[in-house]
């Protein structure tokens, strides 16, 4: 048993504003437990004359400044943690922090680079990287991820999530046995074998999660997310199993319901955000405080799932984010806050050894057949499952005549045998039973007309026959039971023969297989078993779901969808991706070239080593003299050589390997932009509909458009622009309003005026600027207005332009 406090980190996130410095400082000096001081700026701590205090100081495990790496918060923070699971113990790494501060970035890791790759995908890189290498252990990995939402539980993996809304998925719920273990029902767990099949997983995951997401409830920032890596370990032909669990969560983001400022919809979801993250704080106080019996984990789902992880059996660490800039301030100290309550909980990790029950029946099968065999060698017969005819012949006359006999000490010996003994009981009460359905007793009915013939044959007629009927039940109920058993024996066959997935698959049980006693027998929390993965299948299937929506547009609305595309702000992503993508490509080709080289290389070497090493025998031999001990000088260069060019081969492998992973991470980070572009389009586009409906004038609807992000070439392109207009006293139109608002603006990228008014101010300021050819290229769809009073003839030409863009794109 391992234990251990909650570890505590902290990770300031890059600050925009370089002139934020000056609010917080780490001290490193204290070696062992560095400490973060929070400075209120004089003008939140009330130019210090009231009470307020100045400055506070918080104590972490280690802080993180703003520069420090990804790799860096892997090594030290999760690193350890993922060593632990992989010796057995359950561990759990949580981030918590106000929404913004880094939560994501942190644990699943940026959209844009792969260097920017969080705690997950380089976790899950490390555990397959060590399973691979330790071959003393059979090891099997599954997958589960875990969204709660308002109060209810959504699975991430679920392959329903393509074709239903999130509301009409089964909701996950939780399941306590009478030992307190939390079970899952209906999250489904998958099996990877590969880290590329993990790290689909957790794209299809967040694809998922983005698709459920509407403006109304972005889930992202008001949902917790649990994503689980589910590892057991055995040793061959040992019947321990050892399991261990991984949770990685990015929780819901901790800013107060005040500070949002929310209503209707939002306000339900702040107040559940807000509720289960109370109710986390209440479970960590009751934690934190001695001598508490009763901790209120069941007051939400989060904290019932994450019961293990505080104050249970695991080992757990928490990341506070803290986007320290002055108005998060608050935020910010009450995030450390709470890092220091956690910091108090003490948890016990023991090792999760069971036995493996499939293993057990074998090992119990093996024992019943020793023993029969060795109760044959001293009975001197051999045992079979039921008793012979002859021999229940055999028996039944002795019952018989022990009946008969008078003698008061006469008795029924069949042997220290169970299944003749239990036959004898049951043949004495089949007897007794006949005697009270006939009123009339075999013995007396023989005593009292031992002298009439007739009576007797009668008894003994009705005698045979009840036995005859008894056989032909006794025959029935045993064809049946053979029949039974037949099938059984071929469902084992065809069972094993089936492809395991697809066992699992048709699997609706919520045991995994070998576990027929349900619950009792479950591993702790072992959610649903469910299909393997078969993910990229799966990931392709769901991407060309969504994106083949594309498959129905009209022609118009395809265009729209390209134009939209190429002036969307992800394009350049998108677009620096393929770019990555296609280099990474070609150094896989290059490398694969140069692997197959250096293993011809190698190959002739040996073959020359070889060759070399026969001409020297041949010598010896045609020589009569014997193989020199000296090794040959160019046997010795030979061999010099072909272990340079091993070690480049492996080295060149082990990059290709490397090459390979980043190859189809790119790809899923590809994906899953190109899902949220075809998103926000449609979003954009049905709005678009939606305005055109309700304010039919097109010159009404003009207000109404809505921008969608744009290169950053056309934003610099417009920034440009901009300041050469406020040079000239043009004002900047107020932005706040036309962020698309189905965007959850993930890149924080900034929208900048639209290119209507920069149309505008461009012709009145610098009508020869390079820029005029390109401008009125711009499809007119992407051209909102910024609603500043404009010139009539600019109104004019741009509704021309927007009618017939709507004609093309099949509106009017
Ligand atoms: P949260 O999940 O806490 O709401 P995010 O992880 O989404 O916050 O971060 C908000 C934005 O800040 C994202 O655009 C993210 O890429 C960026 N970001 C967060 N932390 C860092 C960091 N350490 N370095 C660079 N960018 C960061
Ligand atoms: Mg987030």
């Amino acid at each position: 048993m391992v234990k251990q406090t909650i570890q505590i980190f902290a990770r300031v996130k890059p600050t925009v504003r370089k002139q934020q410095q000056g609010i917080y400082s780490i001290d490193e000096d204290e070696k062992l437990t560095p400490s973060l001081e929070i400075i209120l700026p004089r003008d939140l701590a009330d130019g210090f004359v009231n009470n307020k205090r100045e400055s506070y100081r918080f104590k972490f495990q280690r802080i993180f400044d703003q520069n420090e790496k990804q790799e860096t918060i892997f090594e030290n923070i999760a690193k350890p943690v993922a060593e632990s699971v992989l010796a057995g113990y359950n561990g759990t790494i949580f981030a918590y922090g106000q929404t913004g501060s880094g939560k994501t970035f942190t644990i699943t890791g940026g959209a844009e680079r792969y260097s920017d790759r969080g705690i997950i995908p380089r976790t899950l890189s490390y555990i397959f990287e060590q399973l691979q290498k330790d071959s003393s252990k059979i090891y099997t990995t599954h997958i589960s991820y875990l969204e709660i939402y308002n109060e209810c539980g959504y699975d991430l993996l679920d392959p329903r999530h393509e074709a239903s809304s999130l509301e009409d998925l089964p909701k996950v719920t939780v399941l306590e046995d009478p030992d307190q273990n939390i079970h899952l029902k209906n999250l489904s767990l998958h099996q990877a074998t590969t880290e590329e099949e993990a790290l689909n997983l957790l794209f299809l995951g967040d694809t998922n999660r983005m698709i459920a997401e509407t403006p109304m409830n972005q889930a992202s920032t008001r949902s917790h997310c649990i994503f689980t890596i589910h590892l057991s370990s055995k040793e061959p032909g040992s019947a321990t199993v050892r399991q261990a669990k991984l949770h990685l969560v990015d929780l819901a983001g901790s800013e107060r319901v005040a500070k949002t400022g929310v209503g209707g919809q939002l306000l339900t979801e702040a107040k559940y955000i807000n509720l289960s993250l109370h109710y986390l704080e209440q479970v960590i106080i009751a934690l934190s405080e001695k001598h508490r019996s009763h901790i209120p984990y069941r007051n939400s789902m989060m904290t019932s799932v994450l019961r293990d992880s505080l104050g249970g059996n695991c080992m757990t660490t928490m990341i506070a984010t803290l986007s320290l800039e002055k108005r998060n301030i608050d935020e910010s100290i009450s995030t450390c806050r709470f890092a220091q309550r956690v910091a108090l909980i003490k948890n016990e990790a023991v090792l999760n050894e069971e036995i493996d029950p499939r293993l057990m029946i074998i090992r119990l099968q093996k024992e019943i057949q020793e023993l029969k065999d060795e109760l044959a060698i001293v009975t001197g017969e051999q045992r079979t499952e039921a008793l012979t005819e002859a021999e229940l012949l055999q028996l039944e006359k002795r019952i018989t005549s022990f009946l008969e006999d008078q003698h008061p000490e006469s008795k029924l010996e069949v042997g220290a045998d169970m299944r003749k003994i239990h036959h004898c009981f049951h043949y004495l009460k089949k007897l007794l039973n006949d005697k009270n359905i006939h009123g009339t007793s075999i013995a007396s009915s023989e005593i009292k007309d031992q002298n009439s013939q007739e009576p007797l044959k009668e008894e003994e007629y009705k005698k045979l026959r009840d036995i005859l009927q008894q056989r032909d039940n006794e025959i029935n109920i045993l064809v049946t039971m053979l029949k039974k058993e037949k099938k059984k024996a071929q469902d084992a066959l065809h069972f094993s023969s089936m492809d395991r997935s697809e066992l699992r698959r048709s699997q609706s049980s919520p045991f995994p297989p070998g576990n027929p006693e349900g619950p009792r027998m479950l591993p702790p929390s072992a959610p649903t078993q469910a299909p393997d993965s078969s993910t990229s299948q799966y990931r392709s299937s769901l991407l060309h779901g969504k994106t083949g929506m594309r498959e129905e547009m009209s022609l118009g609305r395809q265009e729209a969808f390209e134009i939209f595309k190429r002036d969307h702000a992800d394009s350049v992503t998108i677009e620096d991706n393929k770019q990555i993508l296609k280099q990474r490509f070609s150094e896989a080709k290059a490398l694969g070239e140069s692997i197959n080289e250096a293993r011809t290389k190698i190959g002739r070497l040996k073959e020359e080593i070889t060759q070399r090493h026969v001409q020297q025998v041949a010598l010896g031999i045609s020589e009569n003299t014997p193989v020199p001990s000296t090794p040959d000088l160019l046997e010795e260069k030979l061999r010099s050589q072909l272990q340079e060019e091993k070690r480049r081969y492996k080295a060149m492998f082990t990059h290709l390997k490397a090459l390979k992973v980043e190859i189809e991470h790119l790809q899923l980070l590809m994906d899953k932009a190109k899902v949220k572009l075809q998103k926000e389009f449609e979003a954009w586009w049905a709005e678009e509909a939606t305005s055109l409906q309700v304010n039919s004038p097109a010159v009404n609807s003009l207000n109404h458009m809505k921008p969608f992000p744009q290169t950053p070439e056309s934003q610099h392109e417009r920034s440009q622009l901009l300041s050469s207009k406020s040079a000239g006293g043009w004002e900047v139109p107020d932005q706040s309003p036309r962020r698309f608002v189905s965007c959850s603006d993930l890149y924080a990228r900034k929208i900048l005026p639209s290119p209507g008014s920069l149309l505008h101010s461009q012709e009145q300021s610098s009508p020869s600027s390079p820029l005029e050819d390109r401008i009125p290229e711009r499809p007119v769809s992407s051209v909102p207005l910024t609603g500043d009073s404009q010139t009539d003839s600019d109104i004019l030409a741009f509704v021309k332009a927007r009618q017939s863009i709507l004609q093309r794109t099949g509106f009017q």
